[in-house]
């Protein structure tokens, strides 16, 4: 794409707007005051033919606030359903992300969204807006996990404007442009299921199968093995999920994308002191999507995707049987993920059980799980003198001990050599992720006009696996402040 193309010139298409109408509302943006560039992605940039630096331009910055509709572009949000903490919370929809269109890219085309543009007719009791402290986090996050190799919805770019928002405080609003394949959720499937359309549901998908998955289109019973694929994806997406230590916070239905993608960014954490049943979502009092409860939930959800293609698929146990691949999808892909971070090359029996040991001896002392799988590929076979940085992290030094050694003689009967192996482990085992208090370093510099550390932040966040050894302080422990952080739904 030229380089030095305007906004008006973009050349959107609008792929969702070939569903009938029932399937969104036509609408505008609305503008907000003065809007000014806080951030983009030079890499979801690219993946859209655009230079990042055009993104800080005037037309394009109206474009992506909402302030200025594109020539090509047919605004629309979409309705959809869902669950929310487990209970049928009837028709959501986009109640603040208007889609203005889809860019073409190499690998298909890529919807982009603005997320905090405006109310809709979905926005039920919300002002259609996002405040800036959210808007940093999903940026850096979506961009974070992208670089993770993690399956995401992508952030081009974040605008703000002066206009108080009023959440807990008075905040400033702020829009995130995402992009996707698609934002097609589980929930807009359970929309037409509750509402008893099954024309409408039939079409939906078809149109998911045709658009991204048109090798099953031929399948004696697509619409089953569609709900085998997207469980099979959502599986391991959330096997993803576990090995990096990231929580969603908010695992709705309405926030399960169809493409297994990590979609909606809100009260999300990435795991500090070790604790299975970690929290990360203030609002969520009982823990249904605590880090260990992802993994069942995530099956939860499939099944109320399965149970809302049942008109489509038949007989139930078609369904279960699509469902099934759950289970031993999520296992072979975490257990593929904890021989990378743990520099095992071969699969051998017993590992399960140094994987287990492994987890109680984090939980018992509440080690920081980034900062452990990072030290533990520094570890010399040969030498436990050498073993401090990591067996610091533990109160119970013998208890560390114990478990090192089953470990070093697991390393040396597949014969791992020290070089090799660290330089494997690295690979996968990042040495920066977005900690809630680096973000809130970030985002209180924001709120203060200066977007540096957005800026900086990114950067070091879309190379997680280099060593940067002049960033060394982004992937220290959280100061003793950040305890008190609390993320919520508010957003
Ligand atoms: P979430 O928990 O962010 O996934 O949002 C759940 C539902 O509430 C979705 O339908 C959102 O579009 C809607 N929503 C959240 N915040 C707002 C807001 N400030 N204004 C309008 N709708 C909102
Ligand atoms: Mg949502």
């Amino acid at each position: 794409m030229d380089t030095a193309i305007t906004a008006d010139e973009l050349p959107l298409n609008n792929s969702f707007a070939e569903l009938p109408p029932a399937f969104y509302t036509r609408l505008m943006p609305t503008p907000l005051p003065s809007p000014y560039f806080i951030a983009a992605s030079a890499s979801a940039a690219a993946l859209v033919g655009l230079d990042p630096a055009t993104l800080a331009q005037e037309d394009f910055v109206a474009v992506f606030t909402g302030n200025k509709v594109a020539v090509r572009s047919q605004p629309l949000s979409a309705v959809y359903s869902g669950h929310q903490f487990g209970v049928w919370a009837g028709q959501l929809g986009d109640g603040r992300a208007i889609t203005i269109g889809d860019l073409p890219t190499a690998g298909g085309s890529m919807e982009l969204q603005l997320k905090g543009a405006g109310r809709t007719p979905y926005s039920r009791m919300g002002d259609g807006r996002a405040v800036l402290r959210s808007s940093i986090r999903e940026f850096l996050c979506s961009e974070a996990m992208a670089a993770l190799g993690i399956p995401t919805t992508r952030a081009l770019v974040v605008t703000g404007s002066n206009q108080p928002v009023v959440r807990e405080t008075v905040e400033s609003a702020a829009v995130v442009t995402r992009m996707a394949p698609s934002f097609i959720r589980f929930g807009s499937f359970e929309h037409w299921y509750y509402r008893d359309k099954p024309d409408e549901l039939r079409l939906l998908a078809d149109t998911v199968i045709a658009r991204f998955y048109p090798e099953l289109a031929g399948a004696a019973n697509p619409y089953k093995e569609l709900l085998a694929e997207v469980t099979r994806r959502t599986a391991r997406m959330i096997a993803h999920w576990q090995a990096v230590g990231f929580m969603h916070g908010v695992m709705n239905t309405d926030n399960m994308s169809i493409l297994g993608l990590t979609l909606d960014y809100g009260p999300f954490g990435f795991m500090e002191a070790f604790d299975a049943n970690h929290i990360c979502n203030h609002t969520d009092q009982g823990g249904r999507y605590s880090y260990a409860n992802q993994v069942p939930v995530g099956h939860w959800n499939c099944y109320a995707l399965g149970n809302a293609l049942l008109p489509l698929i038949g007989a139930p146990e078609e369904a279960e049987e699509a469902l099934d691949v759950y289970r031993p999808a999520f296992g072979a892909k975490l257990d593929e993920l904890l021989h990378a971070k743990l520099g095992l090359k071969e699969s051998r029996e017993g590992d399960g059980a140094l994987f287990d040991a492994m987890f109680g001896l984090l939980q018992a002392n509440h080690a920081d799980f980034t900062l452990f799988f990072r030290r533990l590929g520094e570890l010399k076979l040969d030498d436990p003198g050498q073993d401090a940085p990591l067996r610091d992290l533990f109160i119970d030094r013998e208890a560390f001990d114990a478990w090192a050694a089953t470990y070093r003689e697991r390393l040396r009967a597949e014969g791992s050599q020290d070089g090799p192996r660290r330089e494997a482990m690295h690979r996968v085992n990042p040495k920066y992720v977005l900690r809630n208090y680096l973000a809130q370093v970030a985002i209180e510099q924001a709120q203060n006009g200066n977007y540096e550390g957005v800026h900086k932040l990114l950067a070091v966040l879309e190379r997680p696996f280099d060593e940067q050894p002049e960033n060394a302080a982004y992937a220290a422990l959280p100061p003793d402040w950040a305890a008190h952080l609390e993320v919520s739904c508010s957003s």
